[in-house]
């Protein structure tokens, strides 16, 4: 069964291909490593700025993980 997706990175629509049930959100590898990248270095960025601070960003990450593992 095919199912048409947009790429959340260039928003361009693509064919998904069923992976072991993982949702396929990048139309290719390069858009998935871009939106990677720019995620890791907006990231960066808002430590430098003094938007966020390292300790903050690491607790609402793991709340985060721990709230995706018991929806699961
Ligand atoms: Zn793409």
């Amino acid at each position: 069964m095919k199912k048409t997706k947009i790429c959340e990175t260039c928003f361009q629509t693509f064919e998904a291909k069923n992976n072991k049930g993982i949702e396929q959100r990048f139309c290719k590898d390069q858009c998935r490593n871009e939106f990677h990248s720019v995620g890791r270095k907006y990231f960066s960025m808002q430590i430098e700025t003094g938007e966020l601070d390292y300790l903050t960003a690491k607790n609402v990450l793991q709340k985060h993980l721990l709230n995706v593992k018991s929806i699961k």
